[in-house]
């Protein structure tokens, strides 16, 4: 995030978008509509993610006439984490709001969520209770969301949310890659920031098809195991891969300690299954060690990546 960025604002829109034309005319005249009943200064920042239809073009001629309209062009299709990534980049309000182009957010929602940030949260979700997609997206969705809830222990009901409104401060120190952005009230929970969530009304996507579907959860789930890494063993590998790789060679050694009584007592043990599976094991769980050890050299060589805490104010 550049802190650099001359002049603040008050309020940014990330808005990310890959073949949404039909969409963006009326987006615009929405945001536009609510945004300056509020009587602040604001930018609308569209992420063109490679769009192949007319998205681009309608873009221009939005800022051509309002220059509060700023794109940014990828070259390619590189999804909708880099494009947020990117918008947060350039971003230069107090606050960040990311909403999806598709108009299945709904504007009028702003307000509600700058209510919440009042109150003194430092990330406010969104939360599509009912949600207008089909039951093939929501049944997964909300087991997900369950288990993601219950494992970070981040309570919201809906982190796949694209409604959300961040303090600059939080994505200042909150990097996301890959798919993570969905998690990054967890990594923000993680680091001390409070996070809230709103019921926002959502509907029906009318232009324009999906870009996701089913692949989505796999990629999620994954992304769930890094997150949980990241937040909770970043700094410290070997007690992750050092405890598993401790038990497993733990009941390996056991297996093995057992046949070894049993044959000094002349019972044969050449032939037993229990020997293999003892050494696979104890074989196994130096290795998760030794990955252990690895990864905290690595851990100690990236540090200044990550100071490991965040600074909310000083009072020198
Ligand atoms: N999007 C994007 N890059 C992609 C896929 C999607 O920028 O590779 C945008 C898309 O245009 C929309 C938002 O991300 O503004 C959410 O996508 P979509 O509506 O397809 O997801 P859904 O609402 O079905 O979960
Ligand atoms: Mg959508």
């Amino acid at each position: 995030m550049n802190d650099t960025a001359g002049e603040t604002l008050d309020l940014s829109f990330v808005i990310p978008l890959k073949n949404e034309a039909e969409s963006l005319n009326e987006l615009y005249q929405r945001l536009v509509d609510v945004i300056e009943r509020l009587a602040v200064r604001f930018e609308l920042i569209f992420v063109d993610d490679g769009s192949t239809d007319d998205s681009l073009a309608l873009l221009q001629a939005l800022r051509g006439e309002d220059a509060r309209v700023k794109i940014i062009q990828f070259q390619g299709n590189f999804g909708k984490a880099a494009a947020l990534a990117a918008g947060f980049e350039h971003a230069a309000g107090r606050i960040v709001f990311t909403m999806d182009a598709d108009l299945q957010d709904d504007p009028a929602e702003i307000p509600a969520f700058l209510k919440k940030l009042d109150e003194g949260y430092d990330l406010v979700s969104g939360w599509k209770r009912i949600r207008q997609d089909p039951l093939s997206k929501t049944l997964p969705s909300r087991l997900f969301n369950a288990v993601t809830a219950r494992l970070t222990g981040v309570r919201l009901h809906d982190f796949n949310c694209g409604f959300k409104a961040y303090r600059r401060e939080v994505l200042a120190n909150t990097p996301i890659y890959g798919e993570l952005h969905r998690y990054v009230p967890v990594l923000a929970a993680a680091k001390g920031f409070k996070v809230g969530e709103v019921v926002v009304r959502h509907h029906p996507r009318l232009h324009g098809r999906s870009k996701y579907g089913i692949e989505r959860l796999t990629r999620g789930l994954f992304d769930l195991l890094t997150v949980l890494f990241l937040t909770r063993y970043l700094k410290r590998p070997l007690h992750f891969f050092g405890g598993i790789g401790l038990a497993v060679g733990g009941i390996g050694f056991l297996c093995l300690l057992y046949l070894t009584i049993i044959w000094m007592f002349g019972a044969p043990i050449g032939h037993r299954p229990l020997l293999l599976f003892g050494v696979l094991l104890v074989v196994f769980g130096m290795q998760l060690v030794s990955v252990g050890l690895v990864t905290e050299m690595l851990a100690r060589l990236t540090s200044h990546a990550d100071k490991g805490y965040v600074i909310r104010r000083y009072y020198f």
